[in-house]
């Protein structure tokens, strides 16, 4: 369970709070595109509020590496967040300095102050001390709801809290880190995994994890070529990490120790060039001729782990089936989508692609819990904990 001081835990009236949320939203032309992780933060924002409790919000987006650049600014999400609190968005230009620190003196109860972007100072990627305690420097609670970076030891998620001694976890991420942990240690059998998208090496690790606890492991994506590969069946010119087909053999290997049913596309959409326009055909497994790349996992496979899915008592999903940005491979991603949001299990969706085709598939509300955070719940689920976490319950509360 998680042992991490909460919000209600806090005496909050007349402080200043430092939350970090993960405001990394999609933007295009300088507009956010969607808005669910803002409105993901709004729980905790709303509990806090009142008591003359004075709110700093802070966020990375995108990947400015150190840089200040416009185009990562978070200003078009102070505005996003102004239509979505009952309170006045304040846009401070930096998120350290003198001119932050004025702007939290002058701030009122009912305004809500917004930094910039955290990522235009390279300390932040870098937990720098120095970093970490300009951030820290006009507050008195700090509070973590960033579920989606708290798999970061970066300065706002880990060095601010030396800085700042009362500390807690926001409603978001102390939910999200509840519903993992009861994926780990108390998920109702029959426990199906679905993993997919491009890289096995990203995802060993949870893998291993999920054999110790799941009855069936679904590998689909282009990960599921490296395991056919190891079971020596001709993938053609399927996407395999060579690397890693060995290590891909000895998981079949424990997933048969652990009587884990580990199952691989039977059947496949396949085409002969990596293109949007390539017409696609369905090839049978082992049979891909030399030339076919597998993109999407085939009717029969969906068929049959539809019927698992059914079945299920726990479901977690992360990662697409296939290329399901093109139309003509999307059928494997949004069929499983669809059979998820069909079943009664307690269902878990995480990682941007499958919350997106859940999206696509108009099926999310169906779903009973969708991930804020791809890479964070994939962490917690190998590992148990996450470094924002640990950063809230080991050090000293003032
Ligand atoms: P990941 O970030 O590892 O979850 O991978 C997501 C990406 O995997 C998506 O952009 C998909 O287009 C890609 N993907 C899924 N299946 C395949 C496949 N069979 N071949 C190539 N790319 C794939």
């Amino acid at each position: 369970m998680i042992d991490t001081p909460q919000i209600q835990d806090l005496d909050l009236t007349q402080k200043n709070v430092f939350m970090r949320v993960d405001f990394n939203v999609p933007l295009r032309d300088g507009v956010v595109t969607s808005d669910a992780r803002i409105r993901a933060a709004l729980p905790t924002i709303k509990a806090i509020m009142g008591d003359n409790t004075k709110i700093t919000l802070a966020s990375h987006c995108g990947r400015p590496r150190g840089q200040r650049n416009r185009k990562f600014s978070m200003e078009p999400i102070a505005q996003r967040l102004a239509e979505l609190v009952d309170a006045e968005v304040l846009f401070a230009e930096d998120c350290i300095g003198d001119s932050v620190d004025g702007l939290v003196r002058e701030q009122k109860s009912n305004q809500i102050v917004l930094l910039e972007n955290l990522r235009f100072y390279a300390g932040e990627e870098k937990n720098d001390a120095e970093f970490s305690r300009k951030l820290a420097r006009s507050y008195d609670v700090y509070i973590n709801d960033a579920f989606g970076a708290s798999h970061r030891s970066h300065a706002s998620i880990d060095g601010i809290t030396n800085f700042i001694p009362e500390h807690a976890a926001g409603l978001l991420l102390h939910k999200e880190v509840e519903v993992m942990t009861s994926l780990r240690d108390s998920a109702e059998a029959p426990f199906i995994a679905l993993i997919g998208g491009a890289k096995v090496s990203d995802k060993l690790g949870v893998l291993d994890a999920l054999l110790t606890r799941v009855n069936v492991l679904c590998i689909g994506g282009a990960m599921a070529y490296t395991f056919l590969s190891a079971q020596g069946g001709s993938v053609g010119a399927s996407r395999v990490e060579s690397n890693k087909i060995w290590t891909a053999r000895q998981i079949i290997e424990r997933a048969e120790a652990h009587d884990v049913q580990l199952l691989l596309p039977c059947d496949h959409i396949a085409m002969d060039e990596f293109s949007e326009d390539a017409s696609t055909q369905i090839l049978t497994s082992p049979s891909l001729g030399a030339e076919s790349i597998g993109v999407d996992i085939g009717p029969k496979t969906l068929a049959a782990w539809s019927e698992h899915i059914r079945e299920a008592g726990t479901i977690f999903w992360n990662g697409p089936m296939g290329v399901f940005e093109w139309d003509s491979c999307a059928k494997g991603t949004i069929g499983v989508a669809q059979a998820v949001a069909q079943s009664k299990a307690f269902s878990v969706v995480g990682g941007g692609d499958s919350v997106a085709a859940l999206e696509k598939a108009d099926v999310i509300d169906a779903i009973t819990h969708v991930s804020t955070g791809g890479g964070a719940s994939l962490e917690l689920l190998e590992k148990g904990s996450l470094p924002g976490l640990l950063a809230l319950s080991k050090k000293k509360r003032g």
